[in-house]
């Protein structure tokens, strides 16, 4: 597999060149256990947030920072509440307790107008004497614990608590210290930041500035005008003021984007060295047989990239790219044509489904486009004809056998299946081509052990309908070409889309009435809920898209500028009334004058197949022409009249899933109208999503749109990120730029020394971010 092997030429790379000493060095440094640095208590402690070695202590980068002059509004606290609260200690005294014996330290600290107290307990006021010395009036502090409350004033009880520059040498430093922006780090109870900040501290403090390599090669930091790397570590560990986290995060972005740019430029190197099968067009043969055959024309777009297409087939650099188009944008056809292409120079392809249901749909609508094009050796066959071949895990053995020999002997020109096409048991005569469509199961790695298969590897088209924007593509596809279909087939008609806030009874009175205009006008309308029955209990088809990340903790981090972090404090969501019900919005829609005499059907998936397809012929013929519907309707559902869509409690789904329910409308070329009821206030993300929606009917936009909204999450998929050597602050669309910028370095780097010889750290960083993603595959496979 050569993502193992781009892993093993860094490191005999980095091992032949003379600086083998140092990165050997360099790589013992990083590693070095945090109980050797530490002491085991403290490392043990820090083992909790799976920080085992000095590189991921010092790569736990903070969250966010606070301002030191900013002080939490305790009133704000809420008791049972885990909190780091930033105050002021106002007094602090030590009690003798006559009834239960021993000894209490009360200390009340401040935000400037409430007051908070804190309550240590001990045996003798001895023990307490400690604390008391630490927090004298005047002096500010982080203090944590579980917010309680006693006679009516909240407390802290045995807070764990920082005061700010009290073990500063001298008192410059102390100021020094206390005027610093506070780093807060992704914590845990048992773990509070300031234990992670004062460990990061231990450590990094008495590091020369040389002491590790950087990874970045000194002319690109230069010419990004970085620092390098302890003094960047510094900057976000130990900041002097907010400039200088920003410039050190910034710092660490560019990084992360060189590193995985590198590895893409790298793995494309390689790829562009390997050698395949030049397979010429033909204007004799079955490609052109084809073209003239087809009942529409093609679209420009699928001329394009058809021409892109067999150009690269044309080469003998194996083709890698990728196709993007969604859905009804017509790929197939773009496919096909190519594997006609090399069907016609002698060679075979292959089409990869993800599942055996669709790999054999794609066999009927093959032969179907083909017709006696794939009736290669039959008497109805036409000249040139070939044969399409289904291969699948679940035929039968006699099948199976049949269908490997066609393959072997290369009577099968095309054959169909799943991903285990690519096993080491099915032999092809001369596999040209592979297609795979939807790349989402097909990963780097699969990529890699395509293309070391055999000495000449097979060209390679990967399609999506996933729309993938541009950032995404460029980040985890930056090794493929990339093409887009961007119009689709004519005949498909405008989609109105309109947000209708769920409150306001003259519109959604009006919408009521739109359909009974459009029934009257012979037409069908779709009234989608998200829950099958009325009784709140019971969930819908448990498919509605919601990302429970949404409204979710921030964890961004160039953005958060000052400000306390109040631990577990989130926004508590006011109780919402409950979704609309299939059952309860048929019944209520039954009753509305607008839609009387009209006949209203139900659809979800709780009904059995027959009362399903009941359903969907009565719908079809227009005996029901209103059809109350849970998302089962989302995909395969074809009905041409249908021009009219409600969807209720639309904020309750996700961008992509309300983009495939629409598209169940317009159809047949009637102007259609979508209307999207909505319970979310203005100015939150989910009203910002269905505006997104109602904007556009372009599938690549609002994957864009979507991604910014979902403050990008873990985009870059499984093997990206999960290792400890993950992407930790890279963000695809706030980073673009970066990654822009990155990508050109990259290129530059490998065209000039395609092992990293010159750059040795480079190379190790690439490795390491490597490992993860490798055992992550292997678990998965
Ligand atoms: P997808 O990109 O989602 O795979 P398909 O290839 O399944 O889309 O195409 C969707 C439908 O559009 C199919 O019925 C296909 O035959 C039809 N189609 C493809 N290209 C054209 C075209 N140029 N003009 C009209 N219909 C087309
Ligand atoms: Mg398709």
């Amino acid at each position: 597999m050569s993502a193992a092997s781009l892993g093993s030429e860094a490191t005999a790379s980095a091992g032949s060149d003379v600086g083998a000493g140092a990165a050997r060095q360099n790589l013992e440094r990083q590693r070095e256990p945090l109980t050797k640095v530490l002491g085991a208590r403290t490392a043990k402690q820090l083992g909790k947030l799976s920080l085992e070695t000095v590189e991921d202590l010092l790569r736990h980068y903070p969250r966010r920072y606070g301002d030191p002059g900013q002080l939490t509004d305790i009133s704000q606290l809420k008791v049972g509440e885990h909190v780091t609260v930033m105050a002021q200690v106002r007094t602090a005294t030590i009690r003798t307790m006559r009834s239960r014996g021993g000894a209490m330290l009360q200390a009340t600290v401040t935000d400037g107008t409430h007051a908070l107290q804190l309550t240590f307990f001990a045996k003798r006021a001895g023990v307490l004497r400690m604390h008391e010395d630490k927090l004298r009036p005047g002096r500010t502090g982080l203090f944590t614990g579980t917010v309680g409350e006693y006679r009516g004033s909240r407390q802290l009880t045995h807070p764990d608590y920082l005061i700010v520059g009290v073990d500063a040498a001298d008192e410059d430093e102390a100021v020094l210290e206390a005027s610093r922006p506070i780093p807060f780090y992704p914590a845990a109870a048992s773990v509070p930041t300031w234990r992670i900040g004062r460990s990061v501290r231990t450590v990094l403090d008495p590091l020369p500035d040389d002491y590790f390599v950087d990874p970045i090669p000194e002319f690109l930091l230069d010419r990004h005008g970085h620092l390098p790397l302890v003094p960047s570590l510094r900057d976000v560990h130990v900041p002097d003021d907010s400039a200088a986290w920003k410039r050190g995060l910034a710092r660490f972005v560019y990084e992360e984007a060189l590193i995985l740019q590198s590895a893409l430029a790298r793995r494309r190197a390689a790829h562009e060295a390997l050698t395949s099968v030049a397979r010429p067009r033909r204007d004799d043969a079955m490609a052109s047989a084809f073209d003239a055959r087809l009942p529409f024309p093609l679209t420009q777009g699928q001329r394009d990239v058809g021409e892109q297409i067999a150009t690269d087939l044309e080469r003998d650099t194996p083709m890698m790219r990728l196709l993007q188009g969604d859905v009804g944008a017509g790929k197939t056809v773009v496919a096909l044509r190519a594997m006609l292409q090399v069907v016609d120079a002698g060679g075979q392809a292959a089409l990869l489904a993800p599942t055996e249901v669709l790999a054999a749909q794609h066999l009927v609508t093959l032969r179907a486009l083909m017709g006696p094009l794939a009736e290669g050796g039959m008497l109805t066959g036409a000249d040139d004809a070939t044969r399409v071949t289904l291969l699948t895990g679940s035929q039968g053995s006699k099948a199976r056998r049949a269908a490997l020999a066609e393959a072997a002997s290369g009577a099968a020109g095309i054959v169909v299946g799943t991903h285990a096409l690519l096993s080491e048991t099915v032999q092809f005569a001369d596999l040209g081509l592979v297609v795979v469509d939807e790349q989402h199961r097909f990963g780097v790695e699969q990529r890699d052990e395509l293309r070391a298969r055999g000495d000449r590897p097979p060209h390679m088209l990967v399609m999506t309908a996933t729309p993938i924007p541009r950032t995404v593509a460029m980040t985890v596809f930056g090794d493929l070409e990339t093409s887009v279909l961007a119009e689709k087939p004519a005949g498909r008609a405008q989609i109105a889309t309109h947000v209708v806030p769920a409150d306001n009874q003259a519109w959604l009175t009006r919408a009521w009435g739109r359909i009974r205009e459009e029934v009257d006008a012979g037409r069908r309308a779709y009234v989608v809920c998200a829950r099958i029955e009325g009784d709140a209990a019971t969930e819908g088809d448990g498919d509605a898209d919601v990302d429970p990340d949404l409204d979710g903790a921030d964890d961004q981090l160039l953005a958060a500028d000052g400000g306390i972090d109040l631990g577990a404090a989130k926004p508590v969501a006011a109780p919402k009334a409950p979704l609309a019900s299939v059952s309860d919005t048929a019944a209520m829609l039954g009753a509305r004058p607008e839609l009387a005499g009209i006949g209203i059907g139900v659809m979800h998936g709780r009904l059995s197949a027959d009362a399903k397809a009941e359903a969907m012929d009565r719908f079809a013929s227009g005996a029901t022409p209103v059809l109350v519907s849970t998302t089962v309707i989302e995909v395969g559902v074809d009905v041409p009249q249908a021009t009219v869509m409600v969807v209720l409690d639309a904020d309750n789904f996700g961008i992509s899933q309300l983009h495939q329910l629409r598209g169940r409308v317009g159809r047949a070329g009637h102007a259609s109208l979508c209307l999207l009821i909505s319970r979310a206030d203005e100015g939150t993300v989910a009203h910002e999503r269905l505006q997104a929606l109602a904007a556009t009917t372009d599938g690549f936009a609002l994957a864009e749109t979507d991604l910014e909204l979902r403050r990008e999450g873990d985009v870059l998929g499984a093997a990206q990120s999960g290792g400890r050597n993950s992407l930790r602050l890279l963000r695809v669309v706030r980073d673009a730029k970066v990654i822009d910028a990155a990508r050109v370095d990259a290129r530059e780097l490998v065209n000039d020394d395609p092992d990293f010889t010159q750059h040795p750290a480079l190379a190790q960083a690439i490795e390491s971010w490597l490992e993860p993603a490798r055992e992550d595959y292997l678990e998965r496979s």
